[in-house]
């Protein structure tokens, strides 16, 4: 989804993070334990700030490497992960060694990226067929021939809007042609709006990283800078008419399906069938007009502008989209604005760091079956299932002991239980990328023919049965989600390793742990927004009134409780946008810890390490989110990340827990007790 848009629906554990450290790529991944002492601070009082307590010692031994804009657990098991895979692509990236055809394949992609000398000589030269088409668009129809071109071949999200395809949230055995809003290059709609001392440096910063870089492909300073009063214009325009994040994650807002005949009207000034065309799908006759308001300013600025000021704005994005790739002026000119300014990362990753995500991105399945092969033995996903089964039962459990909830709603909610869908490790069949043309020598038409096989697979799955067993990510990413249309919930492998998931360990904080991660995604399906789509995964209302307007009330807890946390500086936590996020934090544990409980109920638990068995669980748990970011890079996660800061996904859970207070004998007024009557819980 990457190369099209951000499926909107799709809820993760954690924000996506990578690397940093020591250059030299791992034969075997490090161990480190699902609890590890040295990484508390035992000097801070656990019921004062549980996180500091779990995490202070983690903290101290982790800084930031420079070419990182935050770091924490899962993103440094995902950074070892990304070293252990450079072994294994160097490995397959020698035409002399016996390489299977899969590992030919990711070896070529790798060997084309890593050949910097051949790329930096090239400078602009791949984006010249791209521009020179571009050039020579005389009209609408043209236009809109040339961008389903470049989303064909990757550009997409800012290249005026995004495209793809997604189950219909109408009728989830389906999927249907979808048109999101897009076009603009700063993170977010408010960065365009807001008048913030900030929000206007960051977008001075911006005008400036367009005139540089428009520099860098040829222009002179006078053309680059109109060129930039004119992409400001037109991105400010396009941002007033997106709808905040906040917005997007009402379900309704997002999804409006059309006839092809309905959107020309929406949208007249946008020449759809010539797209349609282009981008493969000319007999379509129905899609999701996501957000309709977009289309519609969208189609008015492309009426009220001559077709030259459209072209100078897509050259500036065709450029902006593919720097990373270009040659190290490009690079280092994209690095300083998306990463330096808006994150505050100091310096570019090593060379083998982007090319490793990049197969990732791009062959993501054909390097997964090379890493599950060697880190991913049988047993564990056995035990990984009966964990998941273990909880589900708790959740079922929990539905049916609900005082708040109707009798018909516990029915469509335990329906919706018993048909969630487990998915543990990695595909049952691997993604087959045999058809895409790779060359040593090519590493931008590699990135484009692979762009090309990826919209093409997405594409064409409008029209055709669900493949139910299809993953949104490979198996070597620490990351785990939900998905309400499908309902499923998906672990990868890389997920379910120390110190996530520790086999060697006693049981609690492996619950506290992987629990925790496992309730997080059940409990998506009964968030704010998964709620709202029906066991088969269609978006369909099955709650009564009086129990939507009791979940609401218990969401609202939560939402407030968050709200009233400090990001960083004078930002706060927006907790409407957390919102789903937190409520599955909090479920997700509250299930962890029963499902402990049950499974060693006939067991006599000793205390480890100077913690007893409780005390462990909430360690185990806290220990998953330990971390360090960067200011900028915590503003801007503020600002677009439905994840709440790591302290406040620790924090916050355990003052709605009493059997937190009591793990630790916490005093009544403790900052980590609440009163009986100010503890939120939804499930
Ligand atoms: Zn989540």
């Amino acid at each position: 989804m990457r190369r099209l848009s951000l499926p909107l629906l799709l809820v993760c554990f954690g924000a996506l993070a990578a690397d940093a450290g020591r250059d030299a790529p791992l034969a075997t991944l490090p161990y480190t334990p699902g609890l590890e002492p040295s990484f508390m601070d035992k000097t801070v009082d656990p019921c004062v700030d549980f996180y500091a307590y779990a995490c202070g010692g983690w903290q101290r031994q982790n800084p930031i490497p420079p070419d990182q804009s935050s770091w924490g657990v899962y993103g440094k098991l995902q950074d070892e992960i990304q070293r252990h895979l450079w072994g294994l692509l160097q490995t397959a990236a020698d035409p002399s060694s016996a390489r299977s055809p899969v590992q030919a394949q990711i070896g070529d992609y790798f060997a084309a990226c890593m050949d910097e000398a051949r790329i930096d000589g090239l400078g602009s030269k791949p984006l010249e067929p791209a521009l020179a088409a571009l050039a020579k668009v005389k009209d609408r129809k043209g236009l809109a021939a040339w961008l389903a071109e470049q989303h064909d071949a990757g550009s997409t999200d800012e290249l005026l809007f995004a495209f793809g395809s997604e189950q219909d949230a109408l009728d989830a055995t389906r999927f249907i042609a979808a048109a999101y809003a897009g076009g603009l290059g700063l993170p977010d709609r408010a960065d365009y709006l807001d008048q913030d001392p900030k929000s206007k440096e960051l977008r001075e910063k911006y005008r400036e990283h367009v005139v540089r870089t428009l520099q860098l492909l040829g222009d002179d300073a006078a053309t680059a800078r109109k060129t930039r009063d004119l992409v400001m214009d037109i991105e400010t325009a396009l941002a007033k008419a997106t709808l905040t994040r906040v917005e997007r994650r009402d379900p309704y807002k997002v999804f409006h399906r059309v006839q092809l005949a309905e959107l020309e009207k929406l949208a007249p000034a946008f020449e759809w069938k010539t797209y349609l065309a282009g981008v493969g799908i000319p007999d379509t006759q129905v899609l999701n007009a996501s957000q309709p308001g977009f289309l519609k300013a969208m189609s008015s600025e492309l009426k009220r502008r001559p077709l030259a000021d459209w072209k100078r704005y897509l050259r500036w994005h065709l450029v902006n989209s593919q720097a990373r790739y270009l040659s190290r002026a490009f690079v280092d000119e994209d690095f300083d604005f998306n990463h330096r300014t808006v994150q505050g990362t100091e310096a570019l990753s090593a060379r083998w760091k982007r090319c490793v995500r990049w197969v990732d991105r791009d062959l993501g399945e054909a390097l997964g079956q090379v890493f599950v092969q060697k880190n991913f033995p049988p047993e564990l996903k056995q035990k990984t299932l009966q964990m998941v089964q273990q909880i589900e039962r708790e959740m079922e459990a929990d539905i049916r002991g609900l005082e708040w909830m109707s009798p018909e709603t516990k029915q469509r909610a335990l329906e919706k239980s018993a048909a969630m869908a487990n998915k543990i490790g990695y595909p049952d069949r691997w993604r087959d990328y045999s058809s895409i043309k790779l060359a040593r020598d090519d590493f931008q038409g590699n990135v484009g023919r692979s762009a090309v096989f990826e919209t093409a697979r997405q594409l064409g799955r409008i029209g055709k049965p669900i493949d139910r067993g299809e993953w949104e990510i490979p198996p070597q990413t620490v990351n785990a989600y939900y998905s309400p249309t499908m309902n499923d919930m998906n672990f990868p492998a890389a997920v379910l390793l120390p110190p996530l998931f520790d086999p060697k360990m006693d049981a609690a904080p492996g619950y506290g742990n992987t629990g925790g991660t496992i309730g997080h995604e059940l409990t998506h399906g009964f968030d704010d927004q998964g709620r709202q789509f029906d066991a088969k995964g269609n978006l369909k209302d099955w709650w009564t009134k009086q129990d939507a307007a009791e979940f609401s009330r218990r969401a609202s807890c939560v939402s407030d409780q968050y709200s009233s946390y400090i990001a960083v500086d004078d930002v706060h936590v927006n907790g409407k946008l957390t919102l789903g996020e937190d409520v599955a934090d909090l479920g997700g544990l509250i299930l962890a810890y029963r499902a402990w409980r049950g499974a060693t109920s006939n067991q006599r638990l000793m205390p480890v390490d100077g913690l007893t068995p409780d005390q462990r669980f909430f360690v185990g748990n806290a220990q998953w989110a330990c971390s360090n970011i960067r200011p900028e890079a915590m503003r801007l996660r503020a600002r677009t990340n439905p994840h709440s800061p790591p302290k406040y996904r620790v924090n916050g859970l355990v003052v709605n827990m009493p059997e937190f207070g009591q793990a630790f004998s916490c005093k009544p007024g403790a900052p980590m007790t609440k009163p009986p009557e100010k503890v939120c819980k939804v499930w």
